[in-house]
């Protein structure tokens, strides 16, 4: 897989799913994907989130297809992504009629490159089975992948009834949340079961079983993968807001990412009233970062700052450089190849500034309270500048920019900066 700590990673071993040309396990690096919450029917709204989650780095990206208007716009947005020049897959994500929405709507169909559909609520009583079976057939006819994805919030109810039948009889040897997560897993691998039987091929089923607690979303993937190779699909469901959903999904994710597990995954995170839905994406791609498993973005070090730090001189510099960095990386991907792989120091003082400036590619040590106004900026490990006076900052990300352009770009130009 393409990871910079391969050699001491090992992937669970899992069968690879071509969805709309990204490939999604097998050896696939851990694919990052996201999901829009605008109206799927807004078509104008739809393609633009879909653009900016695209942009930010999602690399698959799903919509709700509830209604007919909405599975009557999947192709329009479809075609106004090519027309931009998007080449993202889109997945329909299916509850209640997806077998009607998808019959009824052939072009919404042929338009995803995934349907996405939960077990526990593709249909009820004897019309499950059946609905189910439709769904499964529309996508062995179009051709399509199907993530077969479990929710503990709309688990099948009739599983989990026989599965505490079950436990009962046998006097109770699991507790009841054991239980719950065993049918869980079961709910994923018998859906999985009978969509082969029905016809779809192993390299088009992907599972995902998502909990709302860390601790179940362990014990539950690590089963999943135990019992089958199929392609997993990793989230914490309900994660909730801001620095919240972002600790939980990490904690849960890392762990099972760091035994092998996971072939693509998602952050549901809640964002705040009018937030940046791009936030998301930017997390799952931190995540993957620092663990190693794939470089999207240089990343900038910097220290926490004390009370040898009473300006806020050095947090500013940080936070400008990071925004500088992600902000140019559309552009700097094709132009300087590699280019994400740079490690930035940006530090508070003398303390830890000049070792942890040399441990990075490009680095500085401002000068913290009561030192003399000077910043020695350290390149590759040696010192190359000292700078002085008013535009420290400035006077750094040029350097930065010049560094990037002598390691990384293949002609004398001097790379140009989008700073704001
Ligand atoms: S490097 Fe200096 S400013 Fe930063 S946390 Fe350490 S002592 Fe404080």
């Amino acid at each position: 897989m393409s990871c910079y700590y391969s050699e001491v990673f090992k992937r669970r071993p899992s069968v690879a799913v071509n969805v709309g040309g990204v490939e999604v396990g097998g050896t696939a690096p851990v694919v990052v994907q996201s999901m829009t919450n605008t109206d799927t029917a807004d078509v104008d709204a739809t393609v633009a989130q879909v653009a900016a989650l695209f942009n930010a780095g999602s690399e698959i990206v799903r919509i709700t297809v509830d209604r007919d208007e909405s599975a009557a716009a999947v192709p329009k947005i479809r075609e106004r992504l090519e027309r931009l020049g998007l080449d993202v897959p889109l997945v329909g994500d299916f509850h209640y009629i997806g077998h009607k929405l998808l019959a009824d709507h052939p072009a919404c169909a042929e338009a995803l490159a995934k349907y996405r559909i939960n077990p526990g609520n593709v249909g009820f009583g004897n019309k499950k089975d059946r609905q189910f079976a439709q769904i499964i057939e529309m996508a062995i006819q179009y051709d399509k992948p199907v993530r077969i994805g479990v929710n503990w919030g709309s688990l099948d109810q009739a599983l989990l009834t026989h599965l505490m039948d079950e436990n009962q009889k046998k006097g109770g040897a699991l507790s009841a949340q054991e239980v719950l997560r065993e049918a869980i897993v079961q709910s994923a691998l018998l859906s999985a079961e009978l969509a082969e039987t029905i016809g779809l091929a192993r390299d088009r089923i992907i599972l995902s079983a998502k909990v709302s607690q860390v601790q179940d979303l362990i014990a539950v993937y690590t089963e999943l993968a135990r019992r089958s190779d199929h392609a997993l699909h990793l989230g914490l469901t309900e994660a909730g807001m801001g620095s919240k959903g972002i600790v939980a999904s990490s904690a849960a994710l890392a762990i099972v990412m760091q035994q092998g597990i996971g072939d693509t995954i998602r952050i549901s995170l809640t964002p705040e009233p009018g937030g940046d839905r791009t936030r998301e994406v930017q997390v799952a791609q931190e995540l993957l970062q620092v663990m190693g498993f794939r470089q999207f973005v240089p990343i900038v070090a910097a220290c926490p700052g004390c009370g040898r730090t009473t300006s806020t001189v050095f947090q500013e510099l940080a936070e400008k450089i990071q925004a500088d960095l992600r902000r140019n990386m559309p552009v700097w991907r094709d132009k300087y190849p590699g280019v994400e792989s740079l490690n930035v120091a940006v530090m508070g003082c003398i303390v830890n500034g000049p070792g942890e400036s040399k441990h990075a590619d490009i680095g500085i040590s401002l000068p913290g309270t009561g030192e003399s106004p000077a910043a020695p900026v350290f390149i590759d490990g040696r010192k190359t500048h000292t700078l002085r006076g008013d535009n420290i900052a400035g006077d750094f990300e040029r350097l930065v920019v010049d560094y990037i352009e002598t390691r990384f770009g293949g002609d004398s130009s001097a790379a140009q900066v989008n700073s704001r």
